[in-house]
């Protein structure tokens, strides 16, 4: 499918942009355009733009640098509000999860992980997502949207409101790396994203350097160099296999872009050299994927390639048809990529008491909702 086919076919719906239209998300260009059609100045533009992304205001009547006058105006015809808070929670590892919902009713979740050095926030690019990874939750949902840059941009200033980290300044962050590694295929809604990513990294809005935000992509081989050029962010690749036809059953979009395209997509992405390496997933699928063998060609795989692996051990759902790897084969795996000079850390499970990995939430919540109305009907 093409992107342009589905970003229409996936776009939010409609009624989501009737009514006070949200400045959340417009680019500068285009917030620029909207107050001038006001006969406003352009410098009214950016003292407006520092107001919603250096300030974090949520309301038109905060911004005491604009008049009265201006701001009822403002009011009048846009909204700057964040996503609804559907449910919030807090891990006793302080890894913390929100999930959102926008006024069509879909839900996405946004979490929070706070480590020693760094705090990193994962962000959702679609509600679902349309490729139907096997060992993934996400992908067995039906329902279907692209996020709209505001959706998008709008899950970063919730988390800025809720750990409190208005204004925007560069020390004693919290939050300090992004990652679209939540729900969806963010390569498959790349316009939305890019509109997003290019606020999170302006300067004088959210201020996120493109080092400090990395897109997750199951292969998107196309889209892979228009990221590269356009955004610059850091790239991890979802590969979970080193065998087409292993690939082919637990990635599907393998057999559209198969591995050796992808690497090629890979050692083509600009920037990557060994101080900012290609991230590469890899989920570790009890007898499936996590041979030692499979790891000897994973080394061989990447051996031209600037490239850090990630192993995930499986988060299984009820109803997923892996196991995890045993721990024993996850470090034997880990110890064959170290030996062979590839940095192969197993990531470590955050937040497992509320299900924080990323697709896990919602999932539980529609169970929940589901059983709840609708008793005799068998989760899919
Ligand atoms: N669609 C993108 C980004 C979202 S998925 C992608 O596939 O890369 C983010 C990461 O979580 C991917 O590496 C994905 O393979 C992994 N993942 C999905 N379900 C998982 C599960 N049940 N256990 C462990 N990792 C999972
Ligand atoms: Fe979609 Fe990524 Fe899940 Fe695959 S792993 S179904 S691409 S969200």
């Amino acid at each position: 499918m093409s992107g342009s086919h589905h970003a229409q076919q996936f776009a939010p719906p409609a009624a989501l942009t009737a009514g006070p239209r949200t400045l959340i998300g417009l680019s500068r260009a285009d917030l620029e355009a909207e107050i001038a059609a006001l006969g406003e100045p352009a410098f009214r533009a950016r003292q407006l733009w520092h107001w919603l992304y250096h300030r974090g205001a949520t309301d038109f009547e905060a911004m005491t640098s604009l008049s009265k006058a201006f701001r009822a105006r403002l009011a009048t015809h846009f909204r700057v509000a964040r996503p609804a808070i559907a449910s919030a929670q807090i891990s006793t590892d302080g890894t913390r999860k929100w999930l959102l919902r926008f006024p069509d009713g879909q839900e996405v979740e946004t979490v929070f992980i706070p480590q020693e050095e760094r705090g990193t926030l994962c962000i959702s690019s679609q509600v679902g997502c349309t490729l139907t990874c096997r060992f993934c939750h996400t992908g067995t949902q039906r329902l279907v949207r692209n996020l709209s840059p505001a959706e998008i941009i709008g899950q970063i200033m919730l988390a800025r409101d809720e750990v409190g980290e208005w204004p925007a300044s560069s020390e004693d962050r919290k939050i300090t790396n992004i990652v679209l590694m939540g729900m969806g295929e963010p390569l498959y809604n790349f316009e939305n994203v890019a509109e997003a990513m290019k606020i999170a990294m302006d300067p004088e809005g959210l201020a996120f350097s493109r080092r400090k935000i990395t897109l997750s992509t199951s292969g998107v081989v196309p889209a892979m160099a228009r990221c590269g050029a356009e955004l610059g962010v850091n790239l991890a690749v979802s590969l979970h296999a080193v065998h087409d036809d292993v690939r082919d059953v637990i990635v599907p979009l393998n057999k559209k872009y198969p591995i050796a395209q992808l690497l090629d997509a890979c050692r083509a992405y600009p920037g990557t050299h060994n101080a900012r390496r290609i991230t590469f997933e890899y989920v570790m699928l009890r007898g499936v994927n996590d041979s030692a063998e499979d790891a000897r060609t994973l080394v061989g795989l990447l051996k031209d390639i600037p490239a850090k692996v990630n192993l995930i051990p499986f988060n299984a759902w009820p109803g997923a048809p892996y196991e995890c790897s045993r721990p024993a084969d996850i470090a034997a795996f880990s110890d064959i990529l170290f030996a062979a000079g590839v940095s192969a850390p197993v990531r470590t499970p955050r937040g497992r008491d509320i299900l924080a990995a990323c697709g896990q939430l919602k999932s539980a919540s529609q169970r929940l909702k589901k059983s709840e109305r609708e008793p005799a009907e068998v989760p899919a």
